[in-house]
């Protein structure tokens, strides 16, 4: 990224869009609200869409009830797009991450500014600052902010959504990408104001009993193959159904499995009707990388060791073919 030509683009005021990959998590939504205060404190007209619904534990950070929703508010969005001199694409790097919003996305020619952490970014921004090194795409935003020699503007209501973001993509700050600047960053954060102990509460003790229940599931079906070093997880829309599902309900279910001693590989396969899909996530431990695994066998990606993808199988089809193609990996998950 040319730093210089980023300053000289927000030197005036402009029509910013600010948007996220669809079933946003904790950084999506964190580092879209960060940038919006930030951007709106430089006086830009800065508006955070997503392309669909978020999780009810997001539903309290700062600037939350300003955004826009794809899925619910077409309309608007569409011409917020038009409308829009620059669009911040935060937390994926490629347009199809963005499910129905791609194609309004894929029309427009302003220009993009991506600010990302995964593997693989595409090419469709003018502007890319890109690290598969950085625990979060909210860590990349402080760092922006940073380049700009602005981080005396970052108030308490930005490091609330920033730490947010480091503190939900980092698993709380023990994943491999946590680093000793990671740990300055939210130092600092903290003493700008954000409020580390109620965020976690804000986040992680937000259980319902039908989500307690559901997990009763997921414990249930949690199955170990001892040979390969995997563990994986499956949920019916049935039984989705049977526990009064809400988006969010099943986060953090894949690190179950992963939590058993000896497991390098853990998978969970969630039933979407609606959707017509089975929704992956894979979670890994050290040099096995389920980026690829996702890539190569279920139209998916994201990290070396967490990643999503989907299927259009059915649930159980989709189980047998995970286990099917686990013989190929025999020798890299037994190291
Ligand atoms: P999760 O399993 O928590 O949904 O996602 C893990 C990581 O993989 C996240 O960084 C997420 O953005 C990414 N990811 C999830 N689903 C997909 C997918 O279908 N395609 C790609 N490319 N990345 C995904
Ligand atoms: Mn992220």
């Amino acid at each position: 990224m040319n730093i210089k030509e980023v300053k000289e683009l927000l030197s005036s005021p402009k029509n910013i869009v600010i948007t996220t990959h669809k079933n946003p998590d904790g950084d999506a939504i964190g580092s879209s609200l960060a940038l919006h205060h930030y951007l709106s404190s430089l006086g830009h007209n800065a508006t955070v869409i997503t392309p669909n619904e978020y999780p009810n534990f997001l539903k309290w950070v700062p600037g939350e009830d300003s955004i826009l929703k794809y899925s619910h508010n077409t309309k608007e969005v569409k011409s917020k797009i038009k409308e829009a001199d620059l669009i911040f694409t935060l937390d994926f790097n490629h347009l199809s991450r963005s499910g129905d919003l791609e194609e309004v996305l894929a029309k427009t020619e302003t220009t993009f500014i991506m600010i990302d952490h995964h593997q693989q970014p595409d090419t469709y921004a003018k502007h890319m600052y890109s690290d598969v090194d950085m625990s979060s795409t909210c860590q990349m935003i402080y760092h922006f902010i940073e380049k700009l020699d602005d981080l005396e503007k970052i108030t308490a209501d930005i490091a609330t959504c920033i730490y947010v973001g480091i503190m939900t993509d980092t698993g709380s700050f023990r994943y491999r990408s946590t680093t000793s600047t990671t740990h300055r960053v939210v130092a600092d954060l903290i003493d700008k104001g954000a409020d580390n102990t109620n965020i976690h509460e804000s986040i992680y003790d937000t259980n319902t009993l039908s989500r307690l229940r559901l997990k009763g599931i997921a414990l249930n079906n949690l199955k170990v193959l001892p040979e390969y070093n995997v563990a994986y997880i499956h949920i019916s829309q049935d039984e989705l159904d049977q526990n009064n599902f809400r988006k969010g309900d099943t986060e953090g279910f894949v690190n179950l499995g992963l939590s058993i001693e000896g497991v390098k590989f853990a998978a969970i396969f969630i039933e979407n009707k609606n959707e017509g899909i089975i929704k992956i996530s894979l979670r890994s431990k050290g040099d096995f990388s389920v980026n690829e695994f996702s890539r190569n066998h279920f139209e998916g990606g994201g990290h070396h060791n967490a990643a999503g993808g989907k299927s259009n199988l059915s649930l159980s089809k989709t189980v047998e073919k995970f286990i099917s193609i686990l013989p190929t990996y025999k020798n890299a998950l037994n190291q």
